[in-house]
């Protein structure tokens, strides 16, 4: 990940980010990649521990290898082929096949 802006002992910050889930997380990375001094403020003590972000896409891939971290995200990461979403009952509420392909962004769409 970018190097965050020295934060703890500058004192002083250009900008400051509420929330260290994954949206202040990237923004605050982006903006440290701009030169921007960034302080993040979280009020739980450790990362929310569910899993909530078992599928992302492309365009979420790009901001990933923008800040550094889709080297370090791909181990871990397979092509979705795309997904369904059922109900209680197994009833297909949405059919979302999505190609497996690299397309325009540089990475898959799931
Ligand atoms: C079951 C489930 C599955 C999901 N699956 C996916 C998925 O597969 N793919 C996907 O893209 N998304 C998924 N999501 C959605 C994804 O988790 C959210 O879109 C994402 O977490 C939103 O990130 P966020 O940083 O905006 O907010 P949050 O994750 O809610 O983070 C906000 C952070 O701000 C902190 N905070 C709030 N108020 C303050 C305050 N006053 N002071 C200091 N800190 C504060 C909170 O403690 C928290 O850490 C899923 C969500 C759920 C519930």
């Amino acid at each position: 990940m970018a190097e965050l802006a020295n934060a703890s002992c500058a004192g002083e910050y250009d900008v400051a980010v509420i929330g260290l889930g994954p949206t202040g997380a990237t923004l605050a990375n982006l903006l440290a990649l701009q030169g921007v001094r960034v302080l993040v403020l979280e009020r739980d003590a450790d990362i929310f521990a569910l899993p909530r972000a078992v599928h992302f896409d492309a365009e979420c891939m790009r901001v990933f290898q923008t800040i550094g971290l889709s080297s370090a995200l791909l181990p871990d990461l397979f092509v979705g082929p795309g997904m369904k979403f059922i109900d209680a009952d197994g009833n297909v509420l949405i059919d979302w096949p999505r190609p497996t392909c690299i397309g325009p962004l540089g990475w898959c769409a799931s």
